[in-house]
C-alpha cells in the first residue's frame, strides 16, 4: 500500500466521523454509512443458531462452519488458527494479531482490526493508541492484565482501510471461539467498525454508544476507538463517560 493511498484512507476515516457527528459534509454528501456490518450476524445467521434481541440479529452458537466449533480452549483457537492463509489480509501482514490477556476475563475489549505498530509487534493495541488506551485504563482503574484485548479481523488490512465483509466473515469463527473461551461478561467494542459488526447495526458509534446492550446475554458497550480520539480531541469526553459506564460495571462484577 502506497503512502498516497495510506493517506486517503486516513482522510477517508476522519471525514465518515464528521459525516457521524452530523458535521456538513461537502465531500462525501451521498455517504450513508459501510452498512456491511452484518458479516457476523451474516456468517453465524448462514451458519449457526442465532436469535433477535433489541440489539438485532446474533449468534448464540459458534456457526457451524467454525473450525473445531466446540473447542474453548483460547491456547487450542490459536493452535487451530496457526499461520492462518484463509483470507486475503495474510499476505501483507507481518504478524498475525490473536489477541492478548487474562483468558478468564470478565471484561473483553475488540477493536476493528491491527494497525501498523500491532502488525510490527503481534499484539493488539500498542501504538499510540494502544498508549492512549493504557491511559484510559489506568484513569478507569481497569488493569490491562486483568481483561483481554483482541480484534474483528487478526491481520492488518492494507493501509489501515476497513475490513472487507469476506474477510470478517472468514476471521468470525476465531474470534466466537475467543469469546467463547473467555466467557466475558461485559463486552466494550472501541470503535465504529467493531460496534457496527458485532451489532449488525450500520448507525455510526455517535448514536450506539453510550448504552448498554445484549450480546449473547452478555452486556456490550461501544465507544469511540482511541485512534479517533487521537485525531479529535472532541471525543475524548464521550469516551470518558463510557469508560465511566464501564468501570461501575465491572467495579461491580469484580466487587460480587
Ligand atoms: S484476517 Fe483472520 S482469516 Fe484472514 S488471514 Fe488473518 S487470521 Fe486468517
Amino acid at each position: 500500500m502506497s503512502r498516497s493511498e495510506d493517506i486517503r484512507n486516513e482522510v477517508y476515516r476522519f471525514l465518515r466521523q464528521q459525516k457521524e457527528f452530523r458535521y456538513p459534509d461537502p465531500i462525501l454528501p451521498g455517504f450513508k454509512g459501510i452498512g456491511k456490518g452484518s458479516a457476523i450476524a451474516a456468517a453465524s445467521t448462514a451458519a449457526g443458531a442465532t436469535r433477535k434481541t433489541a440489539a438485532g440479529t446474533i449468534a448464540t452458537t459458534a456457526p457451524a462452519s467454525a473450525p473445531a466449533a466446540a473447542r474453548t480452549d483460547l491456547a487450542g483457537a490459536r493452535a487451530e488458527l496457526g499461520e492462518c492463509t484463509r483470507c486475503g489480509l495474510h499476505g501483507q501482514r507481518t504478524n498475525l494479531v490473536f489477541g492478548v490477556g487474562n483468558p478468564n476475563a470478565k471484561l473483553m475489549f475488540i477493536g476493528e482490526a491491527p494497525g501498523a505498530d500491532e502488525d510490527r509487534k503481534g499484539e493488539p493495541f500498542v501504538g499510540r493508541a494502544g498508549q492512549l488506551l493504557d491511559k484510559i485504563f489506568a484513569a478507569a482503574e481497569i488493569r490491562r492484565e486483568d481483561v483481554y484485548i483482541t480484534n474483528i479481523v487478526k491481520c492488518r488490512p492494507p493501509g489501515n482501510r476497513d475490513p472487507h465483509p469476506d474477510e470478517v466473515t472468514t476471521c468470525n469463527p476465531f474470534l466466537l471461539q475467543q469469546i467463547d473461551a473467555i466467557q466475558p461478561q461485559l463486552i466494550c467494542a472501541l470503535g465504529r467498525f467493531a460496534a457496527q459488526t458485532l451489532l449488525d447495526k450500520t448507525e455510526g458509534i455517535g448514536r450506539l454508544r453510550g448504552r448498554w446492550f445484549d450480546w449473547h446475554g452478555k452486556r456490550l458497550i461501544c465507544t469511540y476507538h482511541p485512534s479517533a480520539c487521537l485525531r479529535n480531541e472532541s471525543y475524548k469526553r464521550p469516551v470518558w463517560n463510557d469508560f465511566q459506564m464501564l468501570r461501575d460495571a465491572y467495579k461491580e462484577l469484580v466487587e460480587n
